[in-house]
């Protein structure tokens, strides 16, 4: 079912940028600007994520609808099933398939930490996926999560289990977590070579740039933090320039060691700022301009 972004099936690298919907104009404007800059350099894909519950979610598909008609760069949008009903989804779906966005990152969602979740029609993404396919057969290329360090509800191995079931639901691609040491993605990648999921995988890749957003991270995700990179944190802890050119370099090398190894492509999660995912493209060559 390969659609128009073959490159991502064809294996070879890819380059992508996240960018989330923002909840005011101000934060609107920004995110266009991010997309016109960035589009600049011409991505595979731009992902747009979305809204864990309230009134951000209906952006996702007018951003990327935009990315798509405006910046003329292929879209994916994100869609969470937690807390959803079947109708609800499938008005997504028909939205999504009216503005010609063909590809889909189907994931749970997290539940709310502020609030009671209403009683939804799906538990996990698998269940999505399956819902996606059975109601428009291979019209939309999926993707799907994955945690190089394991799920934080599950035990590793139970998460490998669902993983491989997710994926046999019918998923084109992977998109990792957040994760700062690549030898938990090399350990990862040969897992899953053994369970035969031969598809995909996309590193996502953070460029730390300051210390709240490292707090963010781990609290979120409990993605492990390298020794390497405590000591950069601790250095530069009142040092926010310092800390900002520190954080760059170090995604920067982790992005070289990752393509040196082959991997299927970078999504770089972008928070909206253009600048430090531009330096990133700049400094690495992963994207050549002919
Ligand atoms: P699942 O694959 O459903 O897994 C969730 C948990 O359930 C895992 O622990 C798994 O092992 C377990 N599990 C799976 N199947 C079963 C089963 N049958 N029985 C028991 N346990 C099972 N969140 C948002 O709200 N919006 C976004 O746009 C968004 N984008 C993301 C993009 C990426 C690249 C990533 C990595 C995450 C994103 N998230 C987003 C966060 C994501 O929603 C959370 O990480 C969520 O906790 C899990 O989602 P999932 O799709 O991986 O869930």
């Amino acid at each position: 079912n390969a659609q128009s972004w073959e490159v991502q099936k064809s294996k070879s690298l890819t380059t992508s940028f996240e960018v989330f919907p923002p909840n005011d104009k101000v934060g609107l404007e920004q995110v266009y600007n991010c997309l016109d800059v960035l589009s600049l350099e011409k991505p595979d894909y731009i992902s747009v994520t979305y809204g864990a519950g309230g009134n951000t979610k209906g952006r996702t598909v007018e951003i990327a609808d935009r990315i798509k008609r405006q910046n003329g760069v292929e879209a994916l949008a994100h869609l969470t099933c937690i807390g959803a009903k079947r109708e609800e989804i499938d008005r997504v779906l028909e939205n999504l398939e009216k503005n010609n966005i063909e590809n889909i990152l189907a994931l749970r969602g997290d539940y709310p930490i502020d609030r009671e979740l209403e009683q939804g029609d799906f538990n996990y993404a698998r269940e999505l996926i399956e819902h996606i396919h059975e109601k428009k057969g291979n019209k939309f290329s999926i993707g799907a999560a994955y945690y190089v360090e394991g799920h934080k509800e599950t035990n590793d191995l139970l998460d490998l289990f669902y993983l491989k079931e997710k994926v046999n639901a019918g998923v084109d691609f992977l998109i990792s977590q957040i994760f700062l040491d690549n030898e938990f993605f090399y350990s990862f990648r040969d897992k899953l070579e053994k369970l035969q999921i031969n598809i995909p995988l996309v590193a996502g890749i953070m460029p730390v740039t300051n210390a709240k957003q490292i707090k963010k991270i781990t609290e979120l995700s409990g993605c492990t933090i390298p020794k390497k990179f405590l000591k950069i944190l601790e250095k530069y802890e009142d040092n926010p320039s310092a800390l900002r050119e520190a954080g760059l370099a170090y995604a920067i090398e982790q992005v070289v060691d990752l393509v040196a190894s082959d991997i299927n492509g970078i999504h770089l999660y972008t928070m909206n700022r253009p600048e430090t995912a531009k330096k990133i493209i700049d400094a690495t060559g992963i994207i050549r301009h002919e």
